[in-house]
């Protein structure tokens, strides 16, 4: 059950559709920062659903907190198989809590994370490579040296 008319948030706008309020330092979507003065702080790993479906109503009797698996139940029983889709499109944040907005806006592609997957493999890489190298260095040293005695002692010998 619905109680009340929707509020519309009036203010700049998410890629995705929500509405969004800067603090500080990052864009916060507006129904999250409407639902959290209502009910205090949202439990983390939980997603805002609207009860309305209207994505910038930011009245708070109108958003409940769910869990994923909740929040996806509750669209497919609204919306059908359609839900399973919509969920995606209804997230504002990837599973590890970075906003989806501007290029930035499916949670099963999140450039966030991707960008961080691949600066860790790059980083990963390096050290195996660096970690290689530096074996190779210490085994080849040995070589090194006697190449060099050797070296050292033709020289005198055509001297
Ligand atoms: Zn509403
Ligand atoms: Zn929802
Ligand atoms: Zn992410």
């Amino acid at each position: 059950m619905i109680v009340g008319k929707c509020i519309f948030h009036k203010g700049s706008i998410m890629s995705n559709g929500y509405g969004r309020i800067w603090q500080g330092d990052s864009h916060v979507p507006a129904h999250r920062i409407a639902y959290q003065k209502e009910n205090g702080l949202i439990p983390q790993g939980f997603q805002i659903h609207h009860l309305c479906a209207i994505k910038l109503c930011i009245n708070p009797q109108h958003l409940i907190a769910l869990t994923r698996s909740d929040h996806q139940k509750a669209h497919i029983k609204r919306d059908g198989l359609k839900g399973i889709t919509l969920i995606y499109s209804h997230a504002t944040h990837c599973s590890k809590g970075h906003l989806l907005d501007g290029k930035n806006k499916r949670q099963r592609f999140c450039s966030t994370c991707k960008k961080q997957h691949q600066n860790e493999y790059t980083a990963r890489n390096r050290e195996l490579t660096n970690a290689k190298s530096n074996k190779w260095k210490q085994e080849h040293l040995e070589q090194h040296r006697l190449w060099n005695r050797e070296y050292m002692r033709r020289k005198r010998a055509t001297l």
